[in-house]
Order: structure tokens, then sequence, then C-alpha cells
């Protein structure tokens, strides 16, 4: 059999109005795509090919912390494209250490080492922890490198950052696993405490499981934990990649449980839509030596410097509690539309918020909502049983109103 390597070969059924006009085929499938290519976007609001507009309730995954194409993100893009893309990451740059220096004073956290992704900070927070277990020997002189992380959890699509996470199936899917990372059970302290061992080293915790479907760990069960891992030499890392950066109401969730981090991991909305993501450490934990962690485009300046005006912008007076009363907003909206169709109500912090719909009904409202028309609504089904919403941290509350009111209407035709 020869292999079908032209474009008319690879499309045998009759082909969408997307395909027609754009060679998707040398994409690789990673996905299923619903037949959009969106071609411009502003605030809330996504344009497809054909000029129709989505209100947006995902937000590249709680990526857009400020909504798309904001004007601050788009002058600091310019502005540094004009200066310097990358010097190496071997030399210091002006975005870089400031930014750096921004998100220690944000967070009380010394130490700031910059990545790409979400995942790449969270390999960095697993190496910086194995190289400290080196340094801190169990009794008989081994090495500690096992980190203790929770079922359904979800940590990144690395090799490491899939065994770091307690996705069910993700434990055979690209076999073996790096090993070290045992699963206790989220908000059961019994089941963190049965896992230490000698070779423990720390506990890795999401304070709200997002993918999961915005499960959060409870403020004691944080508490508990900070207490447990200090009394038995552990290190605790937050997992703040989705979390984070005003998320949630606060500039870190696990500020509002009252805990100090000893590692702390940032990603999506950081950048507020370019790729960007940090590790931050206390001082103390500074141990890799050089040559030890690194890469190309780490604390590169053009996504520093953008991360510099997201930050700045979420840090400003106001904005939290802007995002915060938008919160309470939100989670009236959804309260009001669970008790008129007799969901299971709603539940997250912040602007990461789930409604539970208390049947299998999720994927279907996705689709349904982005057909609507004139005006398609972009909602997230993280489990077949909610819709997850990640608006942008700026929304407006006739942007709100505008989405329950799309969402009321679909929900009297699926329920
Ligand atoms: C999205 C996410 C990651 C992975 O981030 P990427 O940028 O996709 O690598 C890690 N942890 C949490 C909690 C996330 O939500």
């Amino acid at each position: 059999m020869p292999l079908a390597l032209s474009s008319t070969a690879a499309t045998t059924s009759a082909p969408s109005p997307v395909f027609e006009r754009f060679a998707t085929h040398a994409l690789l499938p990673i996905t299923t795509r619903p037949d959009i290519v969106f071609t411009r976007g502003s605030g809330s609001w996504l344009y497809d090919h054909d000029g129709k507009r989505y209100l947006d309730f995902i937000q590249g995954w709680a990526v857009n912390s400020l909504g798309h194409c904001h004007p601050v993100m788009r002058d600091a893009l310019a502005a540094q494209s004009g200066l310097l893309l990358n010097p190496s990451p071997a030399f210091y740059n002006e975005p870089m250490i400031a930014l750096a220096d921004l998100l220690s004073g944000l967070s009380g956290l010394g130490k700031v080492f910059f990545a790409n992704s979400g995942a790449e900070a969270n390999e960095s927070a697993i190496k910086l922890a194995r190289k400290w277990g080196q340094m801190h020997p169990d009794a008989a002189g081994r090495a500690r490198h096992e980190i203790i992380t929770f079922a359904n959890s979800f940590h990144g699509r690395t090799l490491a950052t899939m065994s770091a996470s307690g996705k069910p199936g993700w434990d055979t899917i690209f076999a073996p696993q790096v090993d070290g990372f045992p699963k206790a059970a989220l908000n059961d302290l019994a089941s963190v405490e049965a896992l230490i061992g000698p070779r423990t080293v720390a506990v890795m915790l999401e304070p709200i499981q997002g993918e999961t479907g915005v499960v959060p760990a409870t403020a004691d069960f944080m508490k508990q934990l900070r207490a447990l891992t200090e009394a038995r030499g552990l290190l605790l890392i937050v997992d703040e990649v989705q979390t984070g950066c005003g998320r949630t109401g606060t500039l870190f969730h696990h500020q509002q449980a009252g805990v100090r981090a000893d590692i702390m991991t940032l990603g999506k909305g950081i950048g507020g839509g370019v790729p960007l993501a940090a590790m931050l450490c206390r001082d103390e934990l500074a141990v890799f030596q050089p040559g030890d962690q690194g890469g190309t485009y780490n604390g590169n300046p053009l996504m520093c410097a953008v991360g510099l005006a997201v930050m700045r912008t979420i840090a400003a007076p106001g904005f939290l509690a802007f995002v915060q009363a938008q919160s309470e907003y939100l989670s009236a909206g959804l309260l009001k539309l669970s008790a008129t169709y007799g969901l299971e109500g709603e539940r997250g912090a912040g602007l990461l918020r789930a409604l539970l719909l208390g049947r299998d009904i999720g994927p279907q409202l996705v689709e349904a909502a982005r057909e609507l028309s004139p005006d398609g609504l972009l909602l997230n089904a993280a489990r077949p049983n909610l819709l997850r919403f990640m608006p942008s941290l700026n929304v407006s509350r006739d942007e709100i109103d505008q989405m329950l009111t799309l969402l009321h209407g679909l929900l009297a035709k699926h329920i």
C-alpha cells in the first residue's frame, strides 16, 4: 500500500467548509478541533474565519488573564520586540530581572526560575526537590526523591509531570512512568501520612484541582498538610499554574489558607496568553549548581516583558477586589441557574468556577453553546457532568450577564 501523502488522498469524506478554505491536514491530530479557525480576539470576544463572534469563557484555558489582545500586552510586545528578543539565557536582561524581582516581592519566595510552560515549571520543581533530597538524605545516607502527589491531580504532559499527575489512565499510557510519585487522596491527611517513608522529600499539591473539575483542597487540609510536612522535614510544593496570578481573587490561591509554600509554580495566567511560566522557591532552596537546570528560552526578554505588564496590571490597587466582585456576581448567577433547573450547585474560587450539572450533558452543552448564533459561546466541560468557567479576570458584569442568558437558553433546551 502506498502511503497517502497528498492532501487530496488524505480527504476522503465530504470536506467541511473549513477544510475547503484551510489546509489543516498537515497538523498532527492531537485533539478533536471544531471546524472553526479563529482569526482575531478582543477582550472577551473571539472572531472566526466567517466573522462570527464568540463570547469566550475559556480564555485559552484560564490563560488570557486580561482577555484577548489587551493593550498593555500589545504595547509590551511591540516595545520589547524592537529592543531585544533573546540575548541567551546565559546573560542577564532587564525584563527578566524586573519580573523576578516583582514576583519575589509579591510571593515572599526569594528565588525565581523562568520556564516556558507549566509542565516545565513543574519539572523544575521536581528536579529542585530531588536535588535538595540528595543534599538532605535519609538516616541511612540515601538520597530522598519521592514526591507525594494526589489522585486526579494534573501537573503537565512531560513524562515526569504525567507521572506526578493522578489522572486515571496516565500511569500506563506511555509506560514506564518516571517513578517516585505515590498518590494520596485530596483532603485526606491520613492518606498522605501513610505514604511518607524514609525516601520522601516533598508533597506536591494543586490548591484547586482544575482539570479534574475545579475540586478545591480545603483550607483546613492545606494548613494540616503544611504542619505535617514541616514536622516531617518535607517540602511543600504548590502547583499554582491554574490557580495563581489572580485567578482565584488573591495573587496566589494558597494564601487564602494562610499557609506558606516552599516551592510554587506559575504558568497560564502569568503570561496572559504568551508562553511564560515560573518556579519560585525559598532562598534556602536555591540549590541548583550551574548546569543543573536551564533552557534556551528561559527568561527571554520578550516573554518576560509581557509577563511584567500582565503581573503589574494584576497587582495594581483595586484589580483583585474587582476579580472578587466579578466572582461573587458569577457565582450568584450560576447558583440561580442551578436552582431554576434543579442542578447541583456551583463551586470554585474567584473566576475559576464550575456549575455542577448532575448529569453527563457537559460536552453536549459545550457544542450547542459554540453553535449558537448570531453569537457563539465558548465553555469547557472539564468533566462530563459539569461546566468550567475561566473568563478573563477583567470580564465585565455585562459579559457575565450575556453568558448567563445564553446558558439559560441552552439549559432550557437540554434539561
Ligand atoms: C495547565 C496546567 C499545567 C500544565 O501547564 P502547561 O503550560 O500546559 O504545560 C500544570 N499544572 C496545572 C495545575 C495546570 O492547570
